[in-house]
């Protein structure tokens, strides 16, 4: 099985962190959002361990939260002891209503608007990571006009080639975000941060893309950024505290990709971490981290009901289901891959070709392309793995479709964590 939290039982029905997936569907409805609070654990502690084991206290991972954002994620995060970051006022709005220690919140955005800046003021944030020049400015501004001194990180953009790493897409120096080392345009904003009277520049943030496999993009980063570090100590005589290396760990979708031990992983970047400080003699920094997709994907699957099954002979077969691109956007978006299985016949021959399409008035409504499952019938269900990051988060009401709630499941229990959207919750500001 693609991943330790599924099965098949005596029924021939595919398991869920131990549950019956068409029991589930029964109980909850479809299209269906499940996910395995106990694997989010587990990850958690897997970053949180290796990366205080290898740097010391303070090391931490912070989850992205744009993965897969609602208030019971970030209470689960708070009691597994880790930061969170939030690219948005809307999810820093939920991150402080659902009770997280705000002093481990990190604010992203390459265009925070002023009301975000309030906004991370007023909830008391640990660090904003702050992107441009315009930013730091009015961030000093409402800093001061509060009498604070408010923490902040820089993000820099170590100006990795993408065609060395082709998985690594927002490093670049020609990227939307943060200043890029490579036209001198970082250490430029290392000087003005450093010379605003209400900020105190901690450190050094840069995150260089996602679904990355390797270690070599990571550390290759690190090596870049130590050597920016060591740079600015020459030059201003100031040294950092706190280098965050981002997210961007990689998640096994489908049986052909690698399996990932992303301790391991950690373990290594670490010892090369360690020399790069040694050489250029600079102070081993506080090293963060922010897994999104690796935390949450494969702690998550999604449920639908099968509708029409339309051969069109000569050509493709349709099996049609019951969401699709608003629940599920990313196929139409990057044609990213999925495994799908007909959940109650689970362990039956998978020799049926097929094109998995959903519900939306739009051709692109696809959820997989070609695939081979268990030819199905209507009513069959059809289950789609590792949906866990940037599935929920980036659901749309598309075509007025209500978005389906999100069960969370666990060896002792099973809850609904986001409740079902109802047809008056769509028209809920319409005046
Ligand atoms: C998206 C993002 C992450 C998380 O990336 P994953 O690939 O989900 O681990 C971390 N940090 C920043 C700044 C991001 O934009």
């Amino acid at each position: 099985m693609l991943h330790e939290n599924l099965g098949i039982n005596s029924q021939n029905r595919l398991t869920f962190c131990g549950y019956d997936t068409v029991e589930l569907a029964k109980e909850y409805g479809t299209p269906l959002y499940v996910m395995d609070e106990d694997m989010i654990r587990q990850n958690c502690r897997i970053y949180k361990s290796a990366l205080e084991k290898n740097f010391g206290k303070g090391s931490m991972p912070l989850y992205a939260s744009k993965a897969f954002s609602c208030k019971r994620i970030y209470e689960i995060a708070k009691e597994e002891g880790i930061g969170c970051d939030v690219v948005s006022g809307g999810e820093l709005y939920t991150v402080y209503k659902s009770g997280f220690p705000m002093e481990k919140v990190f604010f992203h955005g390459n265009n925070k608007t002023d009301s975000d800046i309030k906004l991370g003021l007023d909830c008391k944030i640990g660090y904003f990571v702050v992107d441009n020049k315009e930013e730091l400015v009015e961030l000093n501004r409402q800093a001061a006009e509060r009498n604070i001194n408010q923490k902040i990180l820089l993000r820099i953009s170590p100006g990795i080639d993408p065609h060395t790493h082709k998985a690594v897409v927002t490093g670049s120096v020609d990227s939307k975000f943060g200043s890029a080392i490579e036209t001198g345009q970082a250490m430029e904003i290392v000087k003005d941060a450093l010379s605003m009277s209400n900020l105190t520049l901690d450190g050094l943030h840069c995150h260089i893309g996602s679904q990355i496999f390797e270690c070599e993009p990571f550390t290759d980063a690190a090596d870049i950024m130590i050597r920016f570090i060591k740079q600015i100590k020459d030059e201003t005589g100031y040294e950092m505290n706190v280098l965050n290396l981002g997210g961007g760990m990689g998640v096994r979708y489908i049986e052909e990709d690698a399996k990932i031990d992303y301790g391991k992983n950690i373990d290594k970047i670490a010892e090369k971490i360690k020399s790069f400080a040694e050489n250029n003699g600079i102070k081993m920094p506080i090293i963060l981290m922010e897994p999104g997709r690796s935390l949450v994907a494969a702690a998550g699957i999604t449920l639908y009901t099968i509708g029409s099954v339309k051969e069109i002979t000569g050509f493709k077969n349709y099996v049609s289901i019951d969401g699709g691109m608003p629940d599920n956007p990313r196929y139409a978006l990057y044609q990213s891959i999925y495994s799908v299985v007909v959940a109650n016949r689970a362990n039956d021959k998978k020799d049926y070709v097929c094109t998995i399409a959903g519900r939306c008035c739009e051709s692109g409504d696809l959820i997989a392309e070609n695939v081979k499952i268990t030819k199905p019938v209507k009513n069959d269900t059809l289950a789609v793995l590792c949906t866990g990051a940037y599935n929920y988060s980036m659901s749309s009401n598309y075509n007025r479709l209500p978005k389906p709630p999100v069960v969370m499941v666990s060896k002792d229990k099973k809850y609904v964590a986001v409740a079902r959207e109802s047809y008056d919750d769509l028209m809920r500001n319409d005046l």
